[in-house]
């Protein structure tokens, strides 16, 4: 059995597979240019937390994209290497020459991509996609067709396209939501009909211009969609692209599907793609997030302290994080009582609420949540 060779529905609670497309479409977010040995180790640091295929690059970019490729594809990886290719001959051949085990061949689905950028017809695309998979099988590759704006394409198009790809032996076909302009009602019934078109593994590619990518991939995968096209961080064109994290702990958490990706790897992965790509690592975002384990408010940290399922729906070990709980406008008595029992210098109920007034006084003038050694004084001026 080859490193992608998948044919098996969707079933309840089935694993989904991911192709991580930060290499590619997450360097091509705007203003982001990964140095050679960054994309090497975020390929490494991907494989080793479990990535079943890494779309890696782009053979037409030129000799140092292909080296790069090359490298990959002889580096030893568990996952999958594909190289991205638009539906040209030449591209396919550039894929191959760079030793990698699957392409993605990219055809325009849509009349407004077909004609507005390329100046072509749907006969055209047919006739590229058919010629461009056969002659990627031809060299024994892993062949994804993969269908830009396919959600804004004629739905018998596009299912056109996947029974061409079929015919050719395509391996998987690939829905791309390039703009983001579905919800998650339309990205189920768009996967539904494509199932119904064609027997090949549904990959879904979503975009984050709603806010809705993450959404989308769980409601394709409800559709029978087995592979997600992700990227660490959401990072790629525009508003990004459906989070690797987000989807794996949505669907492990929310849907009970075990994740084969090691989730512990998560937050440092994004780290690790967001220093390499220039961007700050935001304060508030679903698992990654500075502050996403941090909690303040009075009732909230009351909670945690008795049980922690009352306000977290998971242990943030699981993601390579630990909660934290800051004293600040909000706390209530048991936080204060907590942090400073944690730092050596223990009250009773009655002082902790004696210092109430002046934690929330002393917050609201720096306007942000006290430090350990501003809490610790407070204690000291009462
Ligand atoms: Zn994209």
């Amino acid at each position: 059995m080859g490193k992608t060779d998948d044919r098996t529905p969707a079933t309840d609670n089935a694993p989904l597979r991911y192709d991580d497309t930060t290499l590619r479409d997450g360097e091509q977010a705007a203003g982001v240019a990964f140095s050679y040995d960054e994309k090497l180790a975020i390929a490494r640091r991907l494989d080793a937390a479990g990535i079943d295929q890494l779309e890696a690059g782009i053979p037409a970019m030129g000799a140092d994209e292909q080296r790069f490729l090359a490298r990959l594809a002889s580096d030893g990886l568990r996952a999958s290497v594909l190289a991205w290719c638009r539906a040209l001959p030449g591209d396919v051949a550039a894929a191959a020459g760079c030793g990698v085990d699957a392409v993605g061949i990219s055809v325009p689905a849509s009349d407004v991509h077909l004609r507005g950028k390329l100046g072509r017809g749907r006969a055209w695309a047919l006739d590229a996609l058919r010629r461009c998979v056969a002659q990627a099988k031809e060299a024994g590759l892993y062949v994804s067709a993969d269908a830009e704006d396919a959600s804004r394409a004629d739905p018998s198009f596009l299912a056109e396209l996947a029974r061409a790809a079929e015919a050719e032996g395509a391996d998987r076909f690939r829905f791309c939501d390039t703009l983001g302009v579905l919800e998650p009602a339309g990205a189920f019934d768009a996967v539904r009909a494509l199932k119904a078109a064609t027997s090949l593994p549904i990959e879904v590619h979503m975009h984050d211009d709603f806010g809705l990518a993450t959404a989308n991939t769980l409601a394709a995968y409800h559709a029978g969609a087995t592979w997600a096209n992700t990227t660490v961080a959401g990072l790629g064109e525009r508003a990004g692209n459906a989070a690797l994290e987000q989807v794996v702990m949505a669907l492990w958490r929310l849907e009970r599907v075990e994740p084969h990706i090691d989730a512990t790897q998560l937050r440092s992965l994004a780290s690790l793609v967001l220093t390499a790509a220039g961007r700050p690592l935001p304060e508030v975002a679903p698992v990654i997030g500075s502050r996403t384990f941090c909690h303040e408010s009075g009732i909230h940290v009351d909670g945690l302290l008795k049980d922690p399922a009352t306000y977290e729906l998971y242990d943030p070990a699981l993601v390579g994080a630990r909660r934290e709980i800051v004293v600040g406008k909000h706390s209530g008595a048991h936080a204060v009582r907590a942090q400073l029992a944690a730092l050596g210098r223990p009250v009773d109920e009655r002082e902790a609420r004696e210092l109430l007034p002046a934690v929330r006084a002393e917050a609201q003038r720096r306007k942000r949540a006290l430090t350990d050694a501003e809490l610790v004084a407070l204690v000291t001026c009462n």
